[in-house]
């Protein structure tokens, strides 16, 4: 038993309103995730993104296979219980950031050689060993392991590119299917002989891990669209659009999801890959997009940009010296409720450790505050 995807309601223009559930958690969808590079978001405490209302949180495969390893992280029952974090999580492959931080890639239609960012030792993964370091983590979804195709790229590269990717989806689900029950958290407690965490989900027996397959095909629309119809063949627990928001404009990322939403099945997960901001992630989730993910409000508050209802704040200015205001006098997160303007912009001044965190709380509270109000409106449009 994989996931389960309560669809709610739908609006005339494709919206959806859903209950996704997972074995760690129910989440209401359309979803937000705050994204955990290397089993942490960065500068925010577990607790603290419980408080913000995060249902689910990403984990870099890659990041975490380098280090602590993804062995160790199993032996101490897998990523949740490592990172204390029980709710739902979801790791992406290795594969993107094997391609934008590795050096020295050689990729063939096994899989991809690279040498590790950290010291320089050599790897290798395949879709097999991507699978297998995912299932050893244990998030309630793992991705497909797939060659995210750059911008621009002419129509042969973005051939080739998705070609490989197809392969090496189908030998993702095969490997997948065969060890899905392995994940740690579904191993028996030595004293009890019970799994060690109660888990949730309908039905019978222990819901396992769910797997995603990620469509690609560059900025054609014919090639979007025979990825999507083949991954939908083989039939994973949810869909991923992936190789977007990798420079090309606006239009064009908008283009590319309405030509595969339609094509991809009701009644499963559509997650839309790395976007985006605020106004992004709202048009896409009226247009049917279920899930997203972004390093863009952490990693934009880390450099002293808010998002706020009154447009960006880049809370470094000269202007805001003595500026006694709250960074968003629309928002009523711990950190507007507490703190002045003035005050960020001292702490990013001095270098101070508590800038990160505040300036990504805020953003993170204005990012899922963003997905709350479209799902009350996708709730009162459907009514
Ligand atoms: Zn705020």
């Amino acid at each position: 038993m994989s996931l389960t995807f309560n669809l709610l309601n739908r609006t005339d223009a494709g919206g959806r309103r859903a209950e996704l559930v997972l074995p760690h958690r129910t989440v209401q969808t359309p979803v937000f995730m705050p994204v955990g590079t290397a089993g942490t978001v960065k500068a925010v405490p577990q607790d603290v993104l419980e408080s913000l209302g995060a249902e689910i949180i990403l984990g870099n495969t890659y990041h975490l296979y380098l280090r602590p390893g993804h062995e160790a992280i199993n032996r101490m029952g897998g990523l949740h219980k490592f990172i204390s974090w029980p709710r739902a999580m979801l790791t992406d492959s290795g594969g993107f950031q094997v391609f934008s931080l590795s050096a020295l890639r050689k990729v063939t239609d096994e899989g991809v050689r690279f040498r590790s960012h950290l010291d320089g030792s050599s790897h290798f993964f395949t879709p097999e060993h991507s699978m297998d370091v995912q299932i050893a983590l244990g998030a309630d979804i793992a991705m497909a392991f797939d060659e995210c195709t750059e911008y621009p790229a002419e129509r042969g590269r973005a051939e080739e590119s998705l070609r490989l990717t197809m392969a090496w989806a189908r030998r993702s689900l095969d490997h997948f299917r065969a060890h899905q029950h392995e994940v740690p958290w579904l191993r028996p407690n030595q004293e009890n002989g019970v799994p060690q965490v109660p888990l949730l989900g309908p039905g019978n027996g222990n819901p396992t891990q769910s797997l995603f397959g990620i469509v690609q095909g560059g900025m054609f629309r014919d090639l979007r669209r025979q990825s999507a119809e083949r991954l939908v063949e083989m039939d994973f627990d949810g869909y991923a659009i992936g190789g977007l928001s990798v420079g090309e404009p606006r239009d064009l990322t908008m283009e590319m999801i309405a030509e595969v939403l339609p094509l991809l099945p009701a009644d499963k997960p559509r997650y839309v890959m790395g976007v985006g901001y605020p106004d992004e992630i709202e048009q896409y989730a009226r247009m049917g997009v279920d899930m997203m993910d972004c390093v863009l409000p952490t990693r934009a508050a880390r450099h002293g940009l808010l998002f706020t209802s009154e447009g960006r704040l880049n809370i470094k200015g000269k202007k805001y010296a003595e500026d006694q205001g709250p960074p968003d006098p629309a928002c009523s997160c711990t950190v507007c409720r507490r703190y002045s303007r003035a005050y960020l912009r001292h702490l990013m001044h001095a270098g101070e450790a508590l800038s990160a965190t505040l300036n990504s709380i805020h953003n993170l509270a204005y990012y899922l505050g963003i997905m709350e109000r479209v799902r009350a409106s996708l709730h009162a449009q459907a009514e």
